[in-house]
Formats: structure tokens, sequence, C-alpha cells
């Protein structure tokens, strides 16, 4: 069949493929740590399996309205307004499957042709993919590592021009782990307000943060009207495979959007939204348990990166990633990923599956016990020295 030349454009997540190639080896027997793929290990919490199933059984099976739920909606409102310190309408708000729907339905409402999207580079790859995809032109900003990965507010000026149609930004961020300041924030919200360029901000770690407040671009006066917020329950309440994300967004976008859900997914899985009610009514120990066990594991991984001659890696803010240079090791990011996943059977990626920019990096998740985390870096540090 012949493809439309669309499809010529559109990425792709390489984690899976790593996931993949590091399954095959394992089907030859091999023994292998997974440090590749970004998902909480932990199960989703009890309270939330349990409202999923009396949901099932009490007949909630159906379609829904497909911008989500009223109960959901006023319950994701509050949060929203709570953590972001804004007032919020259910309305502004559209429940999709997972996250990512937010960021491809938004590129496709705002985004075509002519238009430049600027979005951080290490990144998450889906931004340059949908950007591509819906015929926008991408328009990296460089996160660096002396900045502890933010971008330089000068280099960011450079990049808006009078193209530009919307701002990714992701804090915390994957792969890097890195939080924008609130000065940072602050300044790329006096360029968006002055030039009205809509800003997606991924928010989608915003509960997994070590050491300071999260702090949201929508929080900046005026600039709720210009600011889609992208957050969910993938990581949060650790429901990868539930898919529960949503936008909150200015309500005549909010119209929009769902019709873009009309078009696509009639709605959120019915049981999926009821069991979202609960994650965020229920009790929250869960989700601060998770992100004790997350710092613990970034201690023990950074501490142990630091160990091994030729890494750099810095302590991540927030999310459950490290991303350490490994420029000393003497090879690029890729030989290094591939030569660690053959020699020393840990999978991992190599900083450019998330950009150019992530060249001389590693990304590995931590989401996994730290027995596995110990023995990664036992094998990564026993290889490295064999090189
Ligand atoms: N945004 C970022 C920065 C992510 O890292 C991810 C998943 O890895 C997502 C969004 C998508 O999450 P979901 O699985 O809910 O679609």
């Amino acid at each position: 069949m012949k493809l439309s030349t669309r499809m010529s454009r559109l990425g792709t997540e390489t984690a899976f493929e790593v996931l993949a190639k590091a399954k095959a080896l394992e089907a030859q027997g091999r023994e292998i740590v997974h440090l590749e793929i970004g998902e909480p290990d932990f199960d989703t919490p009890a309270n939330i399996i349990d409202a999923a199933v009396e949901a099932l059984r009490s007949g909630h099976t159906h379609y829904t309205a497909a911008n989500g739920i009223p109960p959901l909606r006023e319950a994701i409102a509050e949060e929203v307004s709570q953590t972001r310190d804004i007032p919020v309408h259910p309305d502004q708000v559209v429940v999709v499957p997972g996250g990512k729907p937010i960021m491809f339905f938004i590129l496709l409402a705002l985004c075509e042709s002519g238009d430049e999207v600027i979005y951080p580079n290490p990144g998450f790859p889906i931004y340059e993919s949908m950007i591509n995809f819906v015929g926008a032109t991408p328009v990296p900003i460089p996160l660096l590592m002396e900045k502890e990965f933010s971008f330089d507010l000068d280099d960011f000026r450079r990049l808006v021009t009078d193209r530009t149609r919307l701002i990714i930004l992701n804090s915390p961020a994957n792969p890097t782990g890195g939080v924008l300041s609130p000065d940072d924030l602050a300044q790329v919200a006096e360029i968006a307000l002055a030039r009205q360029i809509p800003v997606l901000a991924d928010e989608i770690y915003s509960h997994i943060l070590y050491d300071e407040a999260f702090a949201s671009i929508a929080t900046i006066p005026g600039m709720q009207d210009l600011t889609i917020i992208l957050d969910g329950y993938s990581k949060t309440y650790a429901m990868t495979g539930w898919r529960m994300g949503y936008g909150v967004m200015p309500i005549e976008l909010a119209q929009h959007i769902t019709k873009l859900m009309v078009n696509s997914n009639s709605c959120t899985a019915a049981f999926s939204q009821m069991a979202g009610v609960e994650a965020l009514k229920g009790p929250q120990d869960a989700v601060a348990e998770m992100v004790d066990a997350f710092r613990r594991r970034r201690d023990l991984i950074v501490d142990g990166l630091n160990d091994i001659p030729g890494f750099r890696c810095l302590l991540p803010k927030g999310a459950f990633y490290v991303f350490p240079n490994i420029e000393g090791a003497g090879k690029t990011s890729q030989e290094l990923a591939d030569y660690l996943l053959e020699e020393a059977g840990v999978a991992l990626l190599a900083g450019t599956c998330f950009g150019a920019y992530g060249e001389g990096f590693l990304r590995l998740s931590y989401a996994t016990s730290e027995a596995n985390i110990a023995k990664a870096l036992d094998l990564i540090k026993g290889s490295v020295a064999r090189l």
C-alpha cells in the first residue's frame, strides 16, 4: 500500500525498540537488567484497582462524554486548581487516554506547515515526532548539563520568531530529571505573553519531585489563558496501562480538543475514568511512598554512576531518570548503549534517543528495585573498565 507522505515524518520512541532487543536476548537465555523503560515498577494502588472493578461490575462499560465524565473533570479541576494555585473550571478539562494524546491533539489543533514549535532537546521524542508529523518546523532548545538541564535564556530568545506558534516545556523532565526554576518559567512567560505564544506545559511528572515545590508556568499571572497543562495518571499513580491523562486549557480550545476525541477515541475507557476519580479523591499515601522509594534509588544510582571512570552524573530533582554524561568513556552514546546491552546485559538508552543534543549522555530509568540498580551498576562498571 502506498503510504501518505506524512507517515515518513513520523518518529517513534526508541525505548520500545531497545525493550524488544533486550527481550530477544532474554529469549536466548541472557539475563538482562532493564533500565530502559520509563514506567513505575510499582503496582497501581489497591484502592484504585478496587474502584475500577466496582465500576466494571456496576455497568460503567459504555461510552461516556467525549471530554470525560463530570465527576472526574470536577476532581481534576480541583486537583489542578490546588496544585497550580489557579481557578480551573471543569469545562477546561479534557480527559484522554494517557498524556500522549494531548501532545498529538494540541499540535494538530494549533500547528501547521510554516509554523515553528520550540521544544526541549534532549526531550521526550514524541514532541519532535509529532511536530514533524503535523508539518510544522521543530526548533530545538538545547538543555544544558552546566545549567542543571535547563536552557540558556539568551538561546531561547534567539529561537523565538514571528512564526513561533507553540512552546513546549517539560518540568520535571524526561530524560534529564531537570526542573525549570521559577525564574526560568517567569522569563519564558514574559516572552510568551509579549508575543501571545501558547505554551504546552508537559507536567506529567509534577508529583515526582524530591526537594522543591512544584512550579507551573500556568500560575504566572496572564499565563493561564495561554497554557495547556498536560498531566495524567501514568507516572503519579503507576497507571501506565490504564491510559488515563488529561489536558487543562482555555474552554474554547477544550471544545476543539473534545472534537478531536470524538473523531478518534470517542472517549477514555469508562471504568478507567471511575478509577481516576478514586485516585484523586482517595488516600495519597501510595504516591508519597513511591516518591520516597524513587529518592532512595536516585541517590544509589547517582553515587554509583559517579564512581565509574568517564561518567559524570547530576542529582536529578524530579522524575525517575538519570542522564549521565559519558564523554569520558570514549564512545558515542549509541555505541556505549549497544555495548552495555551486549556486554553487561544492561538495557538503557542512548541520549540521542531524545534528540541530537543528547549526544554524550545515556538515560537510565531508576524505576526498578535497589537490588537491580546495584546489579546494573556493578555490571556497567565492570564492562566500562574493559573498554
Ligand atoms: N510526557 C512525558 C515527558 C513522558 O515521559 C511520558 C511518558 O513517558 C508521557 C508524556 C506520556 O505518558 P502516557 O503514557 O500517559 O501517554
